[in-house]
């Protein structure tokens, strides 16, 4: 059956969602109209639950008052109960699961790129102030109405026609941040971005400059967070949109590639959002990346990973010069972020490729038998001598100079106790 021949989707609702979240959400229908509330499921879930996706990000919005009926719904204390009253809003969470509950609320923007001006409103209101029809539809979860869809933007024709589309005209203008999230369902659903949708989105690009790096850093995190990040990200370049963050990015095969092998390189897992960023970032300058960092301000950890990438970069020039002595190796590539070593792996041509998993597997692993408090004993001075001999001692054992604990006490003995 298609998505918009769905009227009532209380079987599917049963079937998709676990056993323990379709009881929740009945009782929660249930309490909400104990309380003279009404209770719906919004956005994202019942997108998925229409397209058959896996969702367990549960929304819930309330005609009333989010938190009372959270409250009420959790009477018994089995779940954990956080509330924000300035919000409006709650979240119940219990074993691995959670699920948040909103105040319908109707939003207005004082201007281009501002946070919304929120006021208490109907789930009508709430659907209106969404970014997309196909994330505009609510499930009503009161008993007598259980399972009836609520789709006033006709978000299941869009299902239906495999499209991203805006509510209104304006929808880029007030919200920026939703070109990025028009680019991230449409690659990750294997949508179009509806043509019309698409005439504003390419005119309205001007607006990310009234986003600040801080959200457009979120956005982009959740671009990097999909299975797929690379095509969102030659989506945005083809559309003008990943130049925005900088003007020396690209979106081109060259990225597919790399993320491919990240993915590869990572397995069982999923490459970090920080290691696809830096190798996006890869053929930045040192100078641009500031730029780009200056803009997005993005975490510690996360800029010494795209620096160091940058560092290593420009390092593997020096690797690819000449033959170098394992202790020149290490002593070029030591002391960066590991991520930013597994980026270079990637990125950088062959040779310096192999001298970089040189380093990681075996040059950095290399240490010397003796410590500091047995070179102590040995009668090297204390102080700054200890850490030169025993950088020494490494560089003789990769070198392979030395092989054994007794020819480094030797070698000390010889020249450096005092
Ligand atoms: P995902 O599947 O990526 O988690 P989601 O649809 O659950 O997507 P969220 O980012 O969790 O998306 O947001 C929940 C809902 O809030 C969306 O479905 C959408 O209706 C609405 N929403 C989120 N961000 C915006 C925005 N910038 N403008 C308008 N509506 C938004």
């Amino acid at each position: 059956m298609s998505a918009s021949e769905q009227n009532n989707l209380s079987e599917i609702i049963e079937e998709q969602l676990p056993g323990d979240i379709f009881h929740f959400i009945q009782h929660a229908g249930d309490t909400a109209n104990s309380l003279q509330q009404r209770i719906y499921l919004v956005g994202g879930v019942v997108r998925d639950l229409l397209l058959e996706r896996i969702n367990l990000d549960i929304d819930l919005v309330v005609e009333g008052d989010a938190i009372k009926l959270a409250q009420a719904i959790n009477s018994e204390g089995r779940a954990q109960l956080v509330t924000h009253p300035r919000f409006g809003t709650a979240k119940l969470k219990w074993g691995h699961r959670s699920v948040d509950f909103a105040t319908a609320r109707a939003e207005s923007y004082a201007h281009p790129g501002a946070l919304p001006t929120i006021h208490p409103g109907t789930i009508n209101d709430d659907l209106k102030r969404r970014d997309f029809a196909i994330n505009a539809m609510a499930v009503e979860l009161n008993p007598r109405h259980f399972g009836e869809l609520i789709d006033p933007f006709d978000g299941c024709g869009d299902l239906n026609r495999q499209h991203i589309r805006v509510l209104h005209e304006k929808s880029f203008v007030d919200d920026a941040t939703r070109i990025w999230r028009a680019l991230r369902y449409e690659q990750r659903l294997d949508f179009t971005i509806e043509p019309a949708t698409r005439l504003l989105l390419k005119r309205d690009i001007v607006y990310l400059k009234t986003i600040s790096g801080d959200r457009i850093r979120h956005e982009l995190e959740l671009v990097l967070r999909e299975e797929q990040p690379e095509k969102a990200l030659c989506r945005a370049f083809e559309l003008d949109v990943l130049t925005t963050l900088h003007p020396a990015l690209k979106g081109d095969s060259w990225l597919i590639e790399a993320f491919k092998a990240a993915r590869v390189r990572c397995l069982p897992d999923l490459p970090h959002p920080d290691f696809y960023l830096a190798l996006l970032c890869y053929r930045l300058t040192a100078n641009h990346l500031e730029q780009l960092i200056q803009y997005l301000r993005p975490a510690k950890t996360t800029t010494q990973v795209l620096q160091d990438t940058i560092a290593i970069k420009e390092k593997t020039k020096e690797l690819k010069s000449r033959r170098l002595a394992p202790s020149e190796v290490y002593e070029i590539l030591n002391g960066y972020h590991p991520v930013a070593y597994a980026v270079n792996a990637i990125a950088a041509g062959a040779s310096a490729a192999d001298y970089i998993e040189l380093y990681l597997n075996v040059l950095r692993n290399v240490k010397p038998a003796l410590t500091g408090e047995a070179l102590k004993k040995l009668g090297v001075k204390q102080g700054p001598r200890i850490k030169e001999v025993l950088s020494k001692l490494r560089h003789a054992r990769l070198d392979g100079k030395i092989t054994t604990k007794k020819q480094e006490e030797e070698w000390v003995a010889k020249r450096h106790s005092s």
